[in-house]
């Protein structure tokens, strides 16, 4: 808890939201047309750096420095940072998703920093409209019995209510990931554990939601469970990235469960934080942990590691598979 600058730094570096989508072909795709500031309906004044007005960009146009390609987010939370001045024209709730996901993509452009030396690559939000044509799969069509516990399609999370796009409590992944998670709960079950999933693809939609949540800052209900020693007008900043990896469809946060000889009764092992829990005890390999601890870390981290997925070092609940099937793209199609 006394080095919670220290992480910040650490985290800068390593955020999740890593990868920030490619758009490869500097074409005529119907989002990047919307892509533009005035066409994506931003307000007058909207912060428009040259380069970022000159959609369609080229990867080339956009730094690594900020945003590097398999690089996590400056947050331990890999929530959407989203300006406050796209508020109320993009994120909103019943707002048409097309435009919302062309405001996020002006968005991105109009924060990257100019252009540094050499390459990266431009995000692109898909245009799919429902999770079949963004090819995501619900992991019960996997493992039927597979434990979940949506937090974010219901109340029990840190902005305390239904985040925005999750319409029902299901964990839906690109299929290489679910069947890859299939695995490790067949591989742990014969050892006496299951998983329990939190949180799988995350429509971009919930990451601005989460924004609107975090600029919201008389509202600090969530504060004792999910950031106690941190002010709520820190997590924007510090705490923040502009885009979620798990809006990519192969990210998942999830945690470790314990069963009797006959794989029922099965309770949560001691992680050391619960899930969200803005803080650097948070981080997988943080001193200070009890021996069990750091054993129930590790043994959710080999399970994972085993089956392809790797590990987001500062949330030890958080793993994505790789190599991820869409590396360059988000989506925003809801879960349902
Ligand atoms: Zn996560």
């Amino acid at each position: 808890m006394t080095d919670i600058k220290a992480s910040r730094g650490a985290k800068a570096s390593h955020g999740e939201c890593g990868g920030i989508p490619a758009t490869r072909r500097a074409g005529t795709h119907p989002m990047r047309r919307l892509a533009h500031p005035a066409r994506a309906g931003l307000a007058p004044g909207f912060p428009c750096p040259p380069r970022a007005c000159n959609f369609p960009l080229r990867g080339s146009e956009l730094p690594t420095t900020s945003f590097p390609r398999k690089r996590e987010s400056r947050s331990p939370f890999h929530k959407i940072a989203m300006d406050s001045r796209l508020r109320g024209n993009d994120g909103r709730k019943g707002g048409h998703p097309m435009k919302f996901a062309a405001a996020l993509a002006a968005l991105l452009l109009a924060t990257l920093p100019l252009p540094a030396a050499h390459a990266a690559e431009t995000p692109r939000l898909s245009p799919a409209r429902t999770a079949a044509e963004a090819n995501l799969v619900d992991v019960r069509s996997r493992v039927p019995d597979i434990r979940e516990d949506i937090k974010y399609a219901g109340s029990d999370n840190f902005v305390g209510r239904p985040v925005d796009g999750y319409h029902a409590p299901k964990c839906l992944l690109h299929p290489p990931a679910a069947d890859a998670l299939a695995r490790v709960e067949r591989a742990l079950r014969a050892q006496g554990y299951r998983l329990e999933i939190w949180d799988c693809y995350r429509p971009a939609r919930a990451v601005a939601d989460f924004v609107r949540w975090a600029h919201d800052l008389a509202d600090t209900r969530t504060k004792a469970a999910h950031y106690p020693h941190l002010d709520k007008s820190k997590l924007l900043g510090d705490y923040i990235a502009p885009v979620s990896g798990h809006s990519r469809g192969s990210t998942l946060d999830l945690d470790l469960l314990r069963c009797d000889a006959r794989g029922e009764h099965c309770a949560p092992l001691d992680m050391g934080t619960g899930f969200d829990y803005f803080d650097p005890r948070a981080n997988t390999d943080t001193p200070g942990l009890s021996a069990e601890q750091r054993a129930n870390r590790a043994r959710l981290r080999e399970a994972m590691e085993r089956a392809g997925f790797k590990n987001y070092p500062m949330e030890w609940w958080h793993y994505t598979y790789q190599p991820e099937p869409t590396p360059d793209t988000l989506y925003d199609v809801p879960v349902q």
